[in-house]
């Protein structure tokens, strides 16, 4: 093992209690080190962070952290703190006078990491470039840098001054943005055209991947109760299009009993504190939130992301399930995708700078909710990765589709269609294909139309479905020009006449929760059994030492390493310190109260 890799390791394991490194992190880590600058494009979760910070730890020096978002910034420095590391932010939210404090400190080198706003970076450096030694700068979120990038910031595009300013000290870009432009737009403009890329897989394979379709109202509600059920004590965040449908979803789910809380841009910010604290300390289950929810959220163990509604890009939907297992335990996304959706976002998309690339999206994300091949591939071959087997995670993998001969009940939709002069949206004909007695159908004179009641045997969720299908298939269209009536295309017409055989994937009431399921869950080995009330006494525990201290649980411990406490349940200090993720700082401060849990426990259960 090279001196470097020894080194590191040491590190590693004195202030993150890990003891080996993740894929790719060793070699940014001994590449910047050896003064170059890099890039790197890794998931959320993926381990970025630990590309700077071990290099900060392992040089003389300061190494300055550039980071958008005031609240993660906190939440870092917090985090370290917390693990003996010396680090520190600068940033608008604190006065001046603790600002210049903390120079101080950095003159001195008391600091080994100061986290920084852009904008303050560029208007201090030049006071401080005779000053600091600095070790590296490393620019978190490098994506804000480029307008090809979904989250330009303006505050970031003076940053090319940077290695104009120090030219010797290495410059290491980190996002988790993949899509090729905004790469090399970063080098761009960040002056580091030379800087090696390193790209890790974007697979995040310990969340499970579901859509359920077609169904929306009372009958999404029950299944989002249910699952919230199935996911006791697990935080979660439900993401929905509009404002007003987190209030309503949040107050139907509080009248159930769940705790569970709405979260927008127009709420006070006072009241969006208090949402977001009590989210990051588990005591608040769930959020129904905007996508304007979780940006600055770094709580490790959110165990599942519902949309209630379809996103409106599969980069959204990424970034958003993203925030799910972070600590790399199971986590479950799961979507809910209606043809009101598609018809509310083609609006959105519609009325948006760039139509014709928002609507293509638009069209990625639908093909992904009707996917009939595993999810994971479709995701990663969006971000143009390589995967070539089945995830075994998804409900596609787990529940592959059946297939029938759908020519019939096509037919039936297409005829109804043509009969209609094809002057009705969804609703009204699935109304006439269930012999409906509406008041609409009946006006409409469509009550005496030839195929008025042939598929009353479907119910409407199943109807939905198969005419989505159809849509996906292209046997139809929607006329977003005139009232999004239901057209018949060619490839419709020629099926209509028997000229071509339609293959549907069958429909199943509840394709997510009853039907049985082929293949088992992949399942995450801790070897030997969690001993889950040891695990739920620990978690207390941890809340506790939370409270006291004034910090977000998940910085006491991640779950991760409470469920391996639960299984190996170390009895000693020295057992203790050993543990995954238990640094040295925390071996002193907490090994007492969870080993003496521990003992409790082993003792009470012994007996038993
Ligand atoms: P990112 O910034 O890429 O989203 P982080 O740097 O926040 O990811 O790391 C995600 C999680 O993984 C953190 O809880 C971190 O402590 C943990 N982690 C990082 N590197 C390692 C490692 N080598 N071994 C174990 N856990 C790690
Ligand atoms: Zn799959």
């Amino acid at each position: 093992m090279q001196d470097l890799e020894r080194k590191a390791l040491a590190i590693l394991k004195k202030f993150y209690g890990y003891d080996s490194f993740h894929p790719m992190q060793l070699e940014v880590i001994e590449h910047v080190m050896n003064g170059n600058d890099a890039v790197v494009l890794m998931p959320t979760g993926g381990g970025k962070s630990m590309c700077y910070q071990i290099p900060a730890l392992l040089q003389p020096g300061c190494t300055i952290v550039v980071s958008p978002l005031l609240a993660l910034m906190k939440d870092q420095v917090d985090a370290l703190v917390a693990n003996g590391v010396p680090a520190a932010a600068i940033n608008s939210q604190q006065s001046e006078s603790e600002n210049r404090e903390i120079i101080e400190h950095v003159f001195k080198q008391n600091i080994k990491l100061l986290y920084i706003s852009p904008e303050r970076l560029i208007a201090d450096m030049d006071q401080w470039s005779q000053e600091i030694r600095i070790s590296l700068i490393a620019i978190d979120e490098a994506h804000c840098i480029s307008h090809w990038g979904h989250d330009f910031r303006p505050e970031y595009s003076q940053l090319g001054l940077v290695k104009e300013r120090f030219p010797n000290v290495p410059v290491l870009a980190l996002t988790a943005t993949a899509d090729r432009l905004t790469r090399l737009d970063i080098r761009e403009r960040l002056n580091i055209a030379d800087a090696k890329l390193f790209i890790k897989s974007f697979d995040r394979p310990n969340i499970s991947l579901s859509v359920v379709s077609g169904i929306s109202g009372r009958q999404k509600l029950k299944r989002i109760v249910n699952f919230i059920e199935s996911h006791k004590d697990q935080s979660g965040i439900i993401y929905c299009l509009s404002r007003k449908n987190t209030e309503d979803l949040a107050k139907s789910l509080q009248s159930l009993g769940i705790n569970a809380h709405a979260f927008h841009a127009g709420m006070a910010t006072s009241v969006k504190l208090k949402v977001q604290r009590d989210f990051i300390n588990d005591d608040l289950q769930v959020i129904c939130a905007t996508i304007a929810f979780g940006m600055g959220i770094d709580k490790s163990n959110v165990r599942w992301i519902i949309h209630s509604n379809m996103p409106k890009n599969i980069e959204s939907y990424y970034q958003e399930i993203g925030r799910s297992g972070r600590d790399g335990l199971p986590a479950d996304a799961l979507m809910f995708y209606s043809f009101g959706d598609v018809k509310t976002l083609m609006n959105f998309a519609n009325n948006s700078g760039q139509v014709l690339v928002n609507i293509e999206k638009l069209n990625r994300m639908q093909q992904y909710a009707e996917a009939t091949v595993c999810r994971r591939r479709m995701l990663l071959s969006y971000f143009n990765e390589r995967y070539d087997h089945d995830c075994r995670n998804c409900d596609v993998c787990n529940n592959p589709p059946e297939r029938f001969d759908g020519t019939t009940l096509c037919q039936m939709a297409l005829s109804a269609i043509m009969r209609t002069n094809q002057s009705i949206g969804f609703k009204l004909l699935i109304d006439i294909l269930r012999g409906s007695r509406k008041s609409e159908v009946l006006a409409g004179g469509y009550d005496k139309i030839k195929t008025y009641g042939v598929g009353h045997d479907l119910t409407t969720t199943m109807w939905n479905a198969y005419l989505l299908q159809m849509l996906q298939l292209g046997l139809i269209f929607i006329a977003y020009e005139d009232e999004d009536h239901l057209k018949v295309t060619d490839y419709g017409n020629e099926v209509l006449y028997g000229k071509r055989q339609v293959m549907l994937s069958k429909f199943y009431y509840d394709n997510y929760q009853q039907k049985p399921s082929k293949k088992t869950k992949q399942s995450f080995n801790f070897e030997g059994d969690v001993d889950m009330v040891l695990f739920e006494k620990l978690k207390l525990t941890r809340k506790a030492i939370a409270k006291a201290r004034g910090i977000a649980p998940y910085m006491v411990f991640s779950d991760k390493v409470l469920m391996i406490m639960a299984q190996e349940k170390p009895t000693t200090k020295a057992q203790f310190g050993t543990l995954y993720g238990v640094a040295e700082a925390k071996t002193n401060l907490y090994w007492l109260q969870f080993t003496s849990v521990i003992l409790e426990h082993i003792k009470t259960t012994k007996g038993r």
